[in-house]
C-alpha cells in the first residue's frame, strides 16, 4: 500500500536540455542578466502577447515593481483577494499601500467583483486579481470596476501561465501582469519571475528599478562593445534576472504545450478517481477560458467526515504522498490581523476553502504510477 519513496509535492520536470543549456551557458562565461535573459523576454512577449515582458528574479519583486508604478501614497489602498500566497499582499505594503481583502467566490475560489466593488473607498488606487489555482478571473467584471473607478489592474498570474480568458492570454488584459517561474510553478527557472505590461512607461520604470536604478541596458556596460557610463535615475533594487535561469526558462517553454496536456490528463484521473469520496471537488473551467491547471485543490467535505484536513494530509504524508494547503487565508495570519483588524469571519468563503484545501501532487513529471499510489493514498486515507 505505502510508496517507497516519498513522493515530492511539485517536483519540477527538468530535462537534459535544460541542464545542457545551463551548462552552454555557463560555458560562455556570461552568467548574468545578457542575451538568454533578453531571449527568455522575447519568447514571453511572443507568447503572451502582451507589447513588453521584463525578466525579475521572481513573481514577488515583480509585484513590487509593478505596484511601485503606482506611486502610492500612504493611506492608498490596493483590493485583493485573501486567498492568495502572502507575497501578493506583501509586495502591496512594500509598495507603500494598504492591502484590502475581498472575499472570493466559493466555486471558482477567485476573488469575487461584487465584493470588490463593496471594498472601494476614496482610498482605492488599484485592484490586484489572483488567477488562483490557474483559472482565470472574471476579467471583464474586474476591467470595468477599473475603469469606471479610474483604478489600476495588475494581475498576480503566478498559477497562470497557460491561461487565457475569453481568446485573450493572461499578460495582455490588465495593466500588468506578473508570473512566478519558482520550482513549484508550471515553468521553473528555480527563482524567477516576469511582468508584462503594454504600458511603455511602466515597462522602462521597471526595467530600470529591477537593476539598482541605473539607466536603461546598463547591463551591457562590461559588453564587447566598451565600457559605457550609467546614470543613476531611483534608488532601484537588485532584481535582474539571470542568464543560467532564463537558459532554463527557454528550454522549459518549449514544452508548455505538453507539460500541461499532462497536468490535464492526471486532473481528469483524480476526477474520475475521487467522484463518490467525501471531496469537494474542483469546479469546471468556465466556458471561453484555459484554465493553466497548476494546482487540483479538493475541498475535504468536513460535514461528512470526522477527520481534519490536517489530518488527512497527516494520513498521507504516512503513506510517503507530499501535499499542499493553498491557501490558509491571510487574514487569518497574526500579522494582517494585528495590524489591520482583520477578523477570522470577515471573509467566510475564503475561510471556509482554507480549513478544508488541500492540494494533490500535478507536476508533468508524475509517472502514471506515481498518479495511482496519490490516488491509493487518498481512497485508503478517507476509507
Ligand atoms: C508563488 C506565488 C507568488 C510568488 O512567486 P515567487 O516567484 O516565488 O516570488 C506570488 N503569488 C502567488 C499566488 C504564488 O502562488
Amino acid at each position: 500500500m505505502k510508496r517507497s519513496e516519498f513522493l515530492v509535492f511539485g517536483r519540477p520536470a527538468i530535462e537534459e536540455a535544460e541542464i545542457e543549456a545551463v551548462a552552454r551557458t555557463m560555458r560562455s562565461g556570461w552568467l548574468g542578466t545578457g542575451p538568454r535573459v533578453a531571449e527568455f523576454e522575447d519568447t514571453f512577449r511572443g507568447y503572451t502577447g502582451a507589447e513588453h515582458a521584463l525578466a525579475l528574479n521572481s513573481c514577488t519583486a515583480g509585484l513590487h515593481l509593478a505596484l511601485l508604478c503606482l506611486e502610492l501614497e500612504p493611506g492608498d489602498e490596493v483590493i485583493t483577494t485573501p486567498l492568495t500566497f502572502c507575497a501578493t499582499a506583501n509586495a502591496i505594503i512594500h509598495a507603500g499601500g494598504r492591502p484590502v481583502f475581498a472575499d472570493v467566490e466559493p466555486g471558482s475560489m477567485n476573488i469575487d467583483p461584487a465584493r470588490i466593488e463593496a471594498a472601494l473607498s476614496a482610498r482605492t488606487r488599484a485592484i490586484v486579481p489572483v488567477h488562483f489555482a490557474g483559472r482565470p478571473c472574471d476579467m471583464d467584471a474586474i476591467m470595468a470596476i477599473g475603469k469606471r473607478h479610474d483604478l489600476r489592474v495588475i494581475e498576480d498570474a503566478a498559477h497562470a501561465i497557460e491561461s487565457a480568458y475569453k481568446g485573450r492570454k493572461i499578460g495582455a488584459i490588465g495593466d500588468a501582469t506578473v508570473f512566478s517561474f519558482y520550482v513549484t510553478k508550471n515553468i521553473v527557472t528555480g527563482e524567477g519571475g516576469m511582468v508584462t505590461t503594454n504600458r511603455q512607461a511602466w515597462a522602462e520604470r521597471i526595467k530600470v528599478l529591477g537593476l539598482h536604478g541605473m539607466g536603461k541596458d546598463a547591463w551591457k556596460r562590461y559588453q564587447d562593445e566598451g565600457f559605457r557610463h550609467y546614470d543613476v535615475l531611483y534608488p532601484g533594487f537588485k532584481y535582474n534576472m539571470m542568464d543560467i535561469q532564463a537558459a532554463i526558462g527557454i528550454e522549459q517553454m518549449k514544452r508548455i504545450v505538453a507539460y500541461r496536456a499532462r497536468r490535464q490528463a492526471i486532473w481528469n484521473r483524480y476526477n474520475e478517481a475521487f467522484a463518490g469520496l467525501p471531496l469537494i471537488l474542483p469546479a469546471a473551467p468556465e466556458p471561453d477560458t484555459v484554465h493553466a491547471l497548476h494546482l487540483y485543490t479538493p475541498l475535504l467535505d468536513l460535514a461528512r467526515v470526522n477527520i481534519t484536513r490536517d489530518e488527512l494530509q497527516r494520513r498521507l504524508h504516512e503513506r510517503n504522498i507530499g501535499t499542499g494547503v493553498h491557501f490558509t487565508a491571510l487574514h487569518l495570519y497574526s500579522y494582517y490581523r494585528n495590524t489591520f483588524g482583520y477578523k477570522p469571519g470577515d471573509f467566510p468563503h475564503a475561510r471556509f476553502v482554507s480549513e478544508r484545501t488541500l492540494s494533490l501532487p500535478l507536476s508533468a513529471r508524475l509517472t502514471d504510477a506515481d498518479v495511482q499510489d496519490v490516488i491509493d493514498a487518498v481512497r485508503s486515507s478517507l476509507s
